[in-house]
């Protein structure tokens, strides 16, 4: 390709909307355009990276015998409504009439239609399992749409859908996919991780979010390095610290503490330290009202409470049902009298002497043991941070930030008995499917691998990934040798399948080394008249600071050894 021929409208300011470096340097190069609210076009050296993790995704897709189908995307209700998600989808799932008055979706996933399809085409245990998957247009709308193409309303996904007869066949096919994906994500030059994620209803150990590691990231990655473990902030478990307490109660002291209300400002009151403060937080759940316990430097997990416990809903109580439980405001809810159910955090087993909240304004409770209240018992409770004792070896957890491009998921039978997908056992008996679903964020991807690959300078996309291989830069295009030996090697290059730009246009130097290190491009063959005076070129690679000066005869099997070490990695 000719640069002076592509349609690059770059942007020379700094976009003022762009909150991370993916969507300035995406904006700024000449990636994307946004059309209006979280709806970008992709342009031409932006899809070039789009179809390139496209075509890694349909290769190892296709690797794992799964298969490519197009669904549409707009959907009619009926489907939504039978699987129950009508109601339960909220607003994201933007909704429409047509011309008769039908009521229909813009899709922001699949299972409906593809449930729809399995049941009415499959009917035997011999057709399964089965993998569909397709590439495809998805919408959102999302509350808050934001940094681009990472979380945009409109976006490109890649989901597939597994189909088996019972469980051992599903898992199966969730492993394929967990490679697959390893596959796809270590090709794409990604530096990543496989983290155990939530399951809400469905329950067990198959759901991992595959992140990209990088500090801009909106997701917590909570891992141990000795052992490996790795979950998200959602899901992550934290070990038990501390030897037990065995102190007996009874020598507790109710104290004022007038207008004290925040744990620093209890705790700065009372001289002690925030984690020798117990919080009382109530909590309404579909089992009645139930307080939580947890030290006062620690937040509550919601998701851990609810799956821990086998709640079917918990949600923090507003100030009447506090006042209804505890007799006291909000702010002074304490464990000791109180008749509801009451759940404590591992953590109060090794503390002794803490301070509670007295049910009553400007009260606290000190001195306080494990005996002078009963719970129903100790569990992992809290949110994990970094230091926490890890779960699995008792190392120490560490924090970092990530990107979820990818999202694995066991279904179970869940859609499968709301739309009655069955197939016929070999005893000729109807049973339900057991089916996985599985997603990738294509745009997100891209975006995720710039904000994971760049400098001051611009993006340093992978190889694999980067719109194009090679630029052939002629420092001046008015050189006849230079253009001549610019021109033979872009030739020689395109006939090896090297995917090479050459920058024909007449500009300054300056502005032509600016954009190719701009736009990424990992390898950089510069001719100019000063080298070609000794014979030479310049190769440089996007991340080296300084150029090798090669002779001009041995250029491109030197391109060329580049070029095969970076496709071999
Ligand atoms: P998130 O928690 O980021 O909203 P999600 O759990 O809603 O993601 P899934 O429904 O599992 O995402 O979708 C599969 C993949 O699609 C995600 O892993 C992500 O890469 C991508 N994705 C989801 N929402 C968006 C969005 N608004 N913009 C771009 N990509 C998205
Ligand atoms: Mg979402």
């Amino acid at each position: 390709m000719l640069f002076s021929r592509m349609f690059i409208p770059t942007m020379k300011e700094d976009p003022k909307e762009a909150e991370v470096v993916s969507h300035r340097l995406m904006l700024r190069a000449g990636f994307i355009k946004k059309l209006s609210s979280g709806i970008y076009t992709w342009l031409p050296l932006g899809l070039r990276c789009l179809r390139k993790v496209e075509r890694i995704v349909r290769e190892e897709m296709d690797g794992k015998a799964a298969q490519e189908i197009l669904m549409p995307s707009v959907q009619p209700k009926e489907l939504w409504v039978e699987s129950g998600r009508w109601d339960l989808y909220g607003k994201e799932l933007l909704r429409f009439r047509d011309r008769n008055d039908r009521e229909l979706c813009l899709a922001p996933t699949h299972e409906e239609v593809i449930t729809d399809l399995v049941r009415k085409e499959v009917r035997s245990y011999r057709e399964l399992p089965l993998i569909l998957y397709q590439i495809q247009t998805k919408f959102r709308d999302e509350i808050r749409p934001r940094f681009g193409v990472m979380r945009s309303r409109e976006f490109i996904m890649k989901d597939a859908y597994s189909f088996d007869t019972d469980e051992q066949g599903a898992e199966k096919s969730y492993m394929a996919m967990f490679d697959a994906y390893t596959n796809i994500f270590g090709r794409c030059g990604l530096r990543f991780r496989a983290v155990e994620a939530d399951t809400g209803e469905i329950g067990g150990k198959f759901s991992h979010e595959f992140m990209v590691l990088a500090d801009t990231g909106e997701d917590v990655i909570i891992s141990c390095e000795e052992c490996g473990y790795a979950a998200n902030l959602e899901r992550a478990e934290v070990g038990r610290a501390g030897a037990p307490s065995d102190k007996t109660g009874g020598s507790y002291s109710r104290v004022r503490t007038p207008g004290k209300k925040r744990v620093e400002e209890v705790a700065a009151f009372l001289n002690v330290a925030p984690h020798d403060l117990v919080k009382t937080l109530i909590f309404t759940t579909d089992r009645g009202t139930v307080g939580v316990l947890v030290a006062g430097d620690r937040e509550v997990n919601p998701v851990k409470l609810k799956n821990m416990l086998a709640f079917k809903f918990v949600e923090l109580a507003d100030e009447a049902a506090i006042e209804q439980a505890t007799g006291g405001p909000l702010g002074f809810s304490g464990p000791i009298g109180l008749d509801i159910p009451l759940y404590a955090d591992n953590d109060l087993l090794s503390m002794s002497a803490f301070v509670v909240g007295g049910n009553e304004r400007d009260v606290h409770v000190v001195g306080v043991e494990r005996d002078d209240f009963k719970v129903e018992g100790h569990y992992d409770l809290k949110v994990a941070r970094a230091g926490d004792v890890c779960p699995r070896c008792g190392g120490r957890l560490t924090a970092t930030r990530g990107i979820e491009v990818g999202h694995i998921f066991k279904l179970g039978t869940k859609y499968s008995e709301a739309m009655n997908a069955v197939f016929l056992d070999p005893e000729g008996k109807d049973r339900p499917m057991v089916m996985g679903c599985y997603g990738i964020g294509v745009g997100r991807t891209v975006a995720a691998a710039i904000e994971q690959n760049h400098d001051e300078n611009g993006m340093a996309l992978p190889f694999a990934i980067a719109p194009f291989e090679v630029e052939v830069l002629p420092v001046n295009t008015s050189h006849a040798e230079s253009m001549e030996i610019a021109g033979s090697l872009y030739r020689a290059l395109l006939a090896h399948g090297v995917d090479t730009i050459l920058d024909d246009r007449d500009e300054r130097p300056g502005v032509k080394f600016k954009d190719c290190d701009l736009i990424g491009i990992p390898l950089r063959v510069t001719i100019g008249e000063r080298g070609l005076k000794e014979g030479k070129v310049d190769i440089k690679t996007r991340n080296d600071k300084e150029p090798v000066r090669v002779p001009k005869e041995e250029v491109l099997e030197r391109v060329m050894e580049h070029v095969n070490a970076a496709k071999s990695r």
